[in-house]
């Protein structure tokens, strides 16, 4: 665990060098606002702890830097500042959590804990695919329509996986047949025909809108209507 310190007091990053070393967290520096940036940019910090008065570019102008960037690494403001205005500016300019100074040491520790797990739990739900109202969790395993959960054994979850990261092209019967399940299409067998239609009756039939659609002579697609 890698976690970028940006902090202009001497003592402040003493101690907070010497307490997340000893916790086992890798840390790096940077004194002002213009090294933070640099440093944030290599992207490769679990954590950033950033304070609010900093020369160069201050906290909430570097955590927008940050976010214009596209980095979504998790950011812990520290302040001397307590007042409610400072908070929505620091939230406004992308942080995720907030440390008024001064602080107990556990209370960072209890921060550092809860936003490094709730971004790794970013990473997991972001497994999921999405086409119109239909999402697959390709974590969970499962299938949902709008509210509606829909049952799909193991072969119909990954013909409708295949279909979904292929979301608007025609896949041939053959190309569906290899891919989901492993054989060579000349068995004149009638397998994806009768899984689509499987699917179709679980995914589509009870919807207005339907998703699976047909490209007679060239195979199946799913797409918004
Ligand atoms: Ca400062």
């Amino acid at each position: 665990m890698k976690i970028l310190l940006i902090e202009d007091e001497p003592q402040v990053v003493e101690f907070l060098r010497k307490g997340l070393t000893e916790k086992g967290y890798e840390t790096e520096v940077a004194f002002d606002g213009q090294m933070g940036e640099k440093l944030a940019s290599k992207g490769d910090f679990d954590l950033i702890i950033l304070d609010v008065i900093l020369p160069n570019i201050n906290g909430y102008e570097l955590c927008k830097l940050i976010r214009q960037k596209g980095l979504l690494v998790p950011v812990l403001m520290l302040t001397a500042l307590d007042n409610t205005d400072d908070k929505v500016t620091g939230f406004d300019s992308g942080a995720d959590d907030y440390l008024v100074k001064p602080f107990e040491f556990e209370e960072l520790l209890a921060r550092i804990n809860a936003l490094t797990r709730r971004a790794s739990g970013l990473i997991q739900t972001s497994r999921v695919i999405k086409i119109a109202d239909l999402n697959l969790n390709l974590n969970k395993k499962s299938a949902t329509r709008g509210d509606k959960h829909i049952d799909l054994t193991g072969k119909e979850f990954e013909l409708l996986e295949f279909l979904m990261k292929n979301k608007g092209r025609v896949l041939s019967r053959v190309e569906i047949a290899e891919k989901v399940w492993d054989i060579t299409f000349d068995t004149g067998t009638n397998v994806v025909d009768v899984y689509i239609s499987i699917l179709r009756k679980k995914i589509d039939r009870d919807f207005e809108e339907k998703l699976i659609h047909t490209k007679v002579g060239l195979g199946y697609y799913i797409d918004e209507a």
